[in-house]
């Protein structure tokens, strides 16, 4: 978050949990909802990664408890639900972010385990996770996926990766019916940003400018621009929007 920059308090007395949070995106939005006033409960697989994750949010005065999740591990996501309620009392806010794009392989040669893996990180997890989650969600609460602008046109070197993030784009409009009118569903898409996961290709100069290039606003995205559009979509700002996407990517138009 820029220096000096106001911001408001949308989510004073609101309880978030959003995953795989310690680096990137996740993280961002965890910031982001965590100096509105929320209270956070961040995760990711690695014990060192929730550690320091916890430390920079604390000494920013950011109310934060921080577990190891293994999004595809059906215990530690029974124990983030479980901790989550019995530290904060509630769930008002569930950012669903965690992905794997394992392959850079064609759809027709890409392995069954990783097809398994991609459809089970990227898509199945997000359903469980929300299927033990919905009970302790409060009235007025607000789900979020992370979806991709490569949801819309999957890209040749991301192709099923990208079939899976157009699946969320899909759930997002099925579970904002079936969850409402207690809870509402939305989704971002974002562009590129340079993260770890896409280092893939932000690192490499011509395919980092080629995007560059095609894209209007003439940058790649930030952490902080996906996080300002999630926190949007999570607050109370946003409490007559459901099943939608707001895509999040400088105005690259490859959609459906
Ligand atoms: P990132 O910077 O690499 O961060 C990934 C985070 O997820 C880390 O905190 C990592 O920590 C955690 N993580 C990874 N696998 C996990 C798992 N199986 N269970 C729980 N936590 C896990 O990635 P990012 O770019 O912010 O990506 C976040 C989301 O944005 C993803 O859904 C991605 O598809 C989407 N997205 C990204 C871009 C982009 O250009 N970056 C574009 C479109 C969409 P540990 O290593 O400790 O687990």
């Amino acid at each position: 978050m820029e220096k000096g920059r106001k911001m408001g308090r949308r989510f004073e007395g609101k309880v978030a949990i959003i995953t795989a949070s310690t680096q990137g995106i996740g993280f961002s939005i965890a910031q982001r909802l965590g100096l509105e006033g929320a209270s956070l409960v961040i995760s990711s697989r690695r014990q060192r990664n929730v550690d320091e994750a916890v430390k920079k949010l604390k000494a920013q005065g950011i109310e934060v408890l921080g577990l190891v999740c293994h999004v595809s591990n059906a215990q530690q996501r029974k124990d983030l639900i479980e901790q989550t309620v019995q530290k904060y009392g509630k769930i008002d806010v569930v950012v669903s972010n965690a992905a794997a794009n394992p392959s850079v392989d064609a759809i027709l040669d890409t392995q069954e385990s990783t097809l398994d893996k991609l459809w089970e990180i990227n898509v199945k997890t997000s359903i469980l996770l929300l299927q033990d989650v919905s009970r302790h969600l409060t009235k007025g609460s607000s789900i979020v996926f992370i979806s991709s602008i490569g949801a819309y046109q999957p890209p040749p070197a991301m192709a099923m990766y990208g079939v899976t993030k157009t699946a969320l784009l899909g759930l997002t409009k099925a579970l904002a019916t079936e969850m409402a009118p207690h809870t509402r569903v939305n989704c971002v898409a974002p562009g590129t940003v340079p993260t770890h996961f896409a280092s893939f290709i932000t690192d490499n100069d011509t395919i980092r400018n080629s995007i560059i290039e095609k894209t209007p606003l003439k940058r790649l995205g930030t952490p902080e621009d996906m996080a300002a559009a999630t926190v949007f979509l999570a607050s109370d700002e946003a409490s007559y929007i459901t099943g939608e996407t707001i895509v999040v990517a400088g105005g690259m138009t490859s959609r459906l």
